[in-house]
């Protein structure tokens, strides 16, 4: 069997370079470890009057290989910062006011989607099977189809999936979902997502479920959920050794004794950055005994800064830094360290060990994965506290972290003070019951548990020729670039 992976970009292992998004920290090692071909976007791109075969470079990986492919610039913009980035992540993530779109979006969404199509045939071997993953690859399982590929195709979505009040603002979202239809199988992260899903292709398309399948004139697809994990050995044992590296010895020592409090993110208005610095600015100003005893480090990764929503939250949220800094900080003491860089994670996990308390509070999140690291960080004998959004995928699984609403900062800075004095017995005994989650659901069961139920969808592919079903086509129109782009 070859596997082929499908992203829309893909990452090479550098062990002391940052790895940005929870996407890439899941199928490097995966794919390193499984013989699988990866492919993505190159980063180079091509003019798009040239109609040839797009070229894709194959390079190994591991046990496997990744191949890039060149795509055309005149599309990916509209593709990725457009459609992808200001329309759908918004719209999955529950913020349909933040949907900026500009004509010809949804075009070269479509358009890249097929030519990522075109890019696979070559890999589309009798006993191939495809997995997509993510949201900007929705309709390629029907540019697939039409292009004759029978074969298993799966899909797996790392973001959540919106309830259909929300789904039924995004542009297109009958297209889209029906060209969903061409997958064989499409995976959550959560029930939550996958009833959602599944409340849309009933009250919305008039479809019926059969137990967790529904079947279409497209053919039969089944709706399972595949709560993403990490390796939780591999992270601890990155964690205790990178304890010695310099720049953890460093933060140790500039911590003069007091407690660190940390929060990793990519800069995203998903993270919920905004009222985690105000639950820390009130902690302070309710609970005077913390300053000087508390440090918050933010780490927030600059990402999409080419997007104007993005551009305007980095604004905002420096100023919001600046003045909590300004109200509190002492000539000796300054309560936010705020670092717009990203570290690789073997520090990253030295900074996790470091910290009594992590802050993971999203306001709506597919996973995140950086809950579980923090846990998987802490140090067995003296385990720090997680702090986690009841708004993560990750706290259907991790119900032993102090939980909080992200929107509720009063409950928030309440629950900041709690975690900083939390004593060892009951730290403990939480850290041991997420570790124990942790464990049973690591990421090569995540990834060998897809792979099976993807499998498993071969005889109802043979009994139902995908093949001969007429896709539509989707709408081509013209692009033509906006005037002063929306995002
Ligand atoms: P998302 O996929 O939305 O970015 P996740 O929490 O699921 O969120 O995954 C983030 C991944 O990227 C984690 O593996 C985390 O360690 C890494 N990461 C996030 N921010 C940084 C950063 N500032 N520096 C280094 N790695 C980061």
């Amino acid at each position: 069997m070859t596997l082929v992976l499908v992203s829309n970009r893909v990452a090479r292992p550098k062990a002391n370079e940052p790895i940005n998004g929870g996407l890439a920290a899941a199928l490097m090692p995966a794919v390193t470890a499984s013989g699988a071909i990866w492919v993505g976007s190159s980063g180079k791109f091509v003019d798009g009057s040239d109609k040839r075969e797009p070229f894709a470079e194959i390079e190994a990986l591991g046990s496997g290989a990744l191949a890039t492919v060149d795509l055309p610039a005149a599309q990916y913009r509209g593709f990725y910062q457009g459609f992808a980035n200001s329309v759908l992540w918004p719209v999955l993530h529950s913020r349909a006011d933040l949907i900026r779109m500009n004509a010809g979006d949804y075009a070269a969404y479509c358009e890249i989607n097929s030519i990522m199509a075109r890019a696979l045939v070559r890999f589309a071997k009798p006993d191939a099977m495809f997995w997509i993953h993510d949201y900007h690859y929705m309709t390629l399982a029907a540019d697939l189809r039409r292009l004759g590929i029978g074969q298993p195709v799966g899909f797996f979505l790392h973001t959540p999936f919106p309830t259909r009040h929300t789904l039924v603002s995004l542009p297109h979202h009958r297209e889209l979902v029906e060209a969903m239809l061409a997958y064989d199988l499409i995976g959550f992260q959560t029930d939550e997502d996958r009833a959602n899903f599944a409340e849309y292709l009933v009250l919305e398309l008039g479809l019926t479920m059969r137990g967790d399948a529904v079947l279409s004139e497209r053919g039969t697809t089944r709706l399972a959920t595949f709560p993403i994990g990490i390796d939780a050995a591999a992270f601890a044992d990155r964690a205790a050794r990178a304890i010695n590296r310099a720049e953890v010895v460093r933060l140790r020592a500039s911590l003069l004794g007091a407690r660190l409090v940390i929060g990793v993110d990519r800069l995203d208005y998903s993270k919920g950055l905004d009222t985690r610095f105000r639950a820390f600015d009130l902690a302070l100003r309710n609970n005077p005994g913390l300053k000087r005893t508390v440090r918050l480090l933010q780490i927030a990764t600059l990402s999409r800064s080419e997007i104007g929503t993005y551009r305007q939250l980095q604004g905002e949220l420096a100023a919001l830094v600046g003045d909590i800094n300004g109200r509190h900080a002492e000539v000796d003491w300054t309560p936010i360290r705020y670092l717009n860089r990203g570290y690789g994670q073997s520090i990253l996990a030295g900074f996790f060990r470091t910290a009594r308390v992590g802050l993971v509070t999203p306001l709506r999140d597919g996973m995140n994965l950086v809950a579980k690291e923090y846990v998987a960080a802490q140090d067995p004998a003296d385990p720090g506290v997680l702090v986690l959004s009841q708004f993560a995928g990750a706290a259907k699984q991790l119900d032993a972290a102090l939980q909080v609403n992200p929107h509720d900062i009063e409950a928030m800075a309440r629950a900041i003070s709690t975690a900083v004095a939390m004593p060892l017995d009951e730290r403990h005994e939480r850290w041991t019951a997420m570790m124990k989650v942790l464990e049973t659901s690591s990421l090569t069961q995540w990834f060998a548990t897809y792979v099976a139920a993807l499998k498993a969808t071969e005889a109802g592919a043979r009994a139902h020729d995908r093949r001969s079903i007429a896709w539509p086509a989707f709408r081509r129109l013209q692009i033509e670039p906006a005037a002063s782009p929306a995002y």
